[in-house]
């Protein structure tokens, strides 16, 4: 605004000056004419200090008088090079007062011409009427006709300028009306143009900060918007009492992706895993990209068990196929994880542990990995260890040993379970506590009991000619627990020609409590086709006897925790006659193990137990071992 009006006044004090030097232009050219043809005609050569003769005067008189009565000279007088008035066309007879305005006719005198703009006042000429007129005075230097370059004296014009000054100060005024106009207009051009250029400015910050913190690729938010949703998550989780999840997902096989169909379908293939892992999750959830081909998800509001169903959705998405330059192909991530508050307290500390645990995911190529603090954090031992377990499952470095259940009444050999070990190259045998733990925390759970149900079967169907009754039993985790595992053991019972009613499926009472109505309806769908299940460790889970009834299971195996304490503990003892009591009034086969002297198994004999299996009888021995085993137990019992 301030240079506008700036603009405004210069423009309108320009148009002013040069108004005012055009009238005093026209004023000039005015009293030259008026000096040629009205004076300079009657001039002699003689300098005018020395009077006019009678003739000039009256000469003088004559041709000027008209002007003054007209009105379009106010004043008109000739003065010699001192100022001395010689003549006055208003009295052009009368005596002249001997004072003049001696500057300005000199200076006339020399350059020729001197004009200004004045007020005619009543006493600034002489006394005349003059009621303060607006004038141009103008000095103009005067030649005699012959002598050109002669300069004799000076005729002084006042030249009324009122009508003129009337006119002027009207286009003056339209004139500012115009600038004040144009202004005005180019003052609200300015001022859209400024507005829009910082709305588009302010849109474009928008649109930086937003890159700033979301990835182009996939617009999703970036590593630093994550740990704000991270620090957001724990805030509104602590006022609520509420858990926060928070995984990092990296993608199995993305370089040969990029690789193999280019950097373009790399992209667009990134960009389908984004779109599936928002469209999985809940609105509340975040989906971040943290960089190359790995993710994170905040989780708030989740417990650990829904965390693993929703994560597992999450792989299930991620594996549906997808066309890519013409290629099927489907994304197969590894997944690590962190609880809040249970796992880490802190933002930072929460994410880091979500990494380590990933590091495990992908060396064990296992899905999805909670972190868990193995003395303090994962060590790089271990670490080592599940990368050699992921090959010894594949590598034929696994083997089963079998120990005999015996049947009390007959003293029969009627199941083996499979137990297995790990023929490790450089550890040697290693018992199923050094690795079991780490494949159920990595998710190598899986294809290990794969491979164990799939070589007891094999086995089973090898004795099956000798041994057409024999049962085996192996041992399910909690995580085995999954919907596809009914179809997958059916579908190796037929594949090995066994009967399902000879497969026992040992699960621990804890791995039920864990998800008691999953477990309930895969248990249900298994037993329903004949499979057997045993509620292993019975007594450690503390399930509650009356929702026993409700299981589909037809075993009860009494933990070896009170089998071995039954020696000297009358209350075990006690214990273990009311679990054989409680099993047989719900018309389930009572089992107990870690039976290792004569003493225990005589009381269990003597208390009903159906099955015993133990050291006394024989620890879990290679295959080649195990049918001679069914002779020599035979007697024992
Ligand atoms: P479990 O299912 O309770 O298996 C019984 C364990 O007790 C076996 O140890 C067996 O060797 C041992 N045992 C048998 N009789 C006696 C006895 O009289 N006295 C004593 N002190 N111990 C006896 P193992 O083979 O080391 O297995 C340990 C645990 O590892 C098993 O406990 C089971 O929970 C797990 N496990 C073993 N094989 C597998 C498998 O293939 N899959 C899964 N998921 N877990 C397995
Ligand atoms: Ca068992
Ligand atoms: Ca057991």
């Amino acid at each position: 605004m301030l240079p506008v009006v700036w603009l405004g006044l210069v423009l309108t004090q320009t148009v002013t000056n040069q108004v005012d030097a055009a009238a005093l232009r026209e004023g000039e050219s005015q009293a030259k004419s008026l000096a040629s043809a009205a004076v300079e005609p009657y001039l002699d050569g003689r300098q005018l200090s020395d009077g006019l003769s009678e003739a000039q005067l009256a000469s003088m008189s004559r041709a000027t008088w008209h002007l003054i009565a007209q009105g379009s000279a106010m004043v008109l007088r000739v003065r010699d090079l001192n100022g001395q008035i010689v003549f006055d066309a208003a009295d052009p007879y009368g005596e002249h007062a001997a004072s003049g305005p001696e500057e300005e006719v000199q200076e006339a005198a020399t350059v020729g011409m001197v004009s200004l703009l004045t007020t005619v006042g009543a006493d600034e000429v002489d006394g005349m009427r003059t009621d303060g007129a607006q004038a141009i005075e103008v000095y103009v230097a005067i030649h005699p006709i012959e002598e050109p370059g002669k300069v004799v004296g000076v005729l002084e014009v006042y030249i009324p300028y009122g009508q003129i000054a009337a006119e002027r100060q009207s286009s003056l005024n339209q004139l500012r009306l115009s600038i004040a106009f144009g202004l005005g207009a180019l003052w609200i051009v300015l001022v859209l143009i400024v507005t829009s250029i910082a709305r588009r400015t302010r849109q474009q910050s928008r649109h930086s900060e937003f890159m700033a913190l979301h990835d182009s690729l996939t617009g999703l938010p970036g590593r630093s918007l994550f740990r704000d949703r991270i620090v957001a998550a724990l805030g509104a989780a602590g006022r609520m009492g509420n858990d926060v999840a928070v995984a990092v997902l990296d993608l199995d096989r993305f370089k040969d992706v990029n690789e193999s169909l280019g950097h373009r379908n790399g992209d667009e293939f990134l960009r389908i895993v984004a779109q599936r892992l928002k469209a999985t999750l809940r609105p509340g959830d975040t989906v971040a990209r943290l960089g190359g081909d790995e993710f994170g998800l905040v989780l708030p509001g989740t417990v650990s068990d829904s965390v693993e169903e929703i994560l597992g959705r999450v792989l299930t998405a991620l594996g549906a196929e997808a066309e890519l330059g013409g290629v099927a192909i489907s994304a197969e991530a590894s997944i690590g994880y962190a609880m809040w508050p249970s796992d880490a307290d802190e933002p930072d500390d929460l994410l880091r542990r979500a990494d380590l645990a990933l590091d495990v995911a992908k060396v064990a190529r296992g899905g999805i990995v909670r972190y868990h603090p193995m003395g303090g954090e994962f060590d790089p031992q271990r670490l080592g260890l599940i990368s050699e377990l992921r090959r010894a499952i594949g590598g034929g470095e696994l083997v089963l040993h079998y120990q005999p259940k015996i049947d009390v009444p007959t003293g029969n050999v009627t199941a083996f379970e499979a137990l297995v070990r790990w023929n490790h190259p450089v550890r040697g045998l290693m018992p199923p506590c050094d690795f079991i733990p780490i494949a159920e925390s990595t998710g190598l759970i899986g294809p290990l009991t794969q491979w164990v149900v799939d070589a007891a079967l094999a086995q089973l169907a090898e004795w099956s000619e000798s041994r057409p009754e024999l049962s085996m039993a192996v041992n399910i985790s909690a995580r085995n627990l999954r919907d596809d595992l009914p179809g997958w053991i059916l579908g190796r019972l037929a594949a090995h020609h066994i009967n399902a009613s000879r497969l026992v499926l040992e699960i621990t009472e804890t791995s039920i409590a864990a998800d008691p109505i999953r477990a309930t309806v895969l248990l249900e769908e298994l037993s329903a086709a004949g499979v057997k299940v045993s509620l292993d460790d019975f007594g450690q889970g503390y399930t509650s006897l009356g929702s026993l009834g409700h299981l589909p299971v037809s075993e009860l195996k009494i933990d070896r925790g009170f089998v071995f304490a039954m020696e000297n503990s009358h209350e075990d003892r006690a214990i273990v006659a009311s679990v054989i009591e409680l099993g047989h009034q719900l018309g389930l086969t009572v089992v107990a193990e870690g039976v290792e002297t004569e003493e225990v198994r005589a009381t269990l004999r003597a208390m009903g137990c159906d099955t015993m299996q133990g050291y006394l009888f024989s620890p879990a021995v290679p295959a080649s071992h195990a049918l001679a085993l069914i002779e020599g137990v035979h007697s024992r019992v």
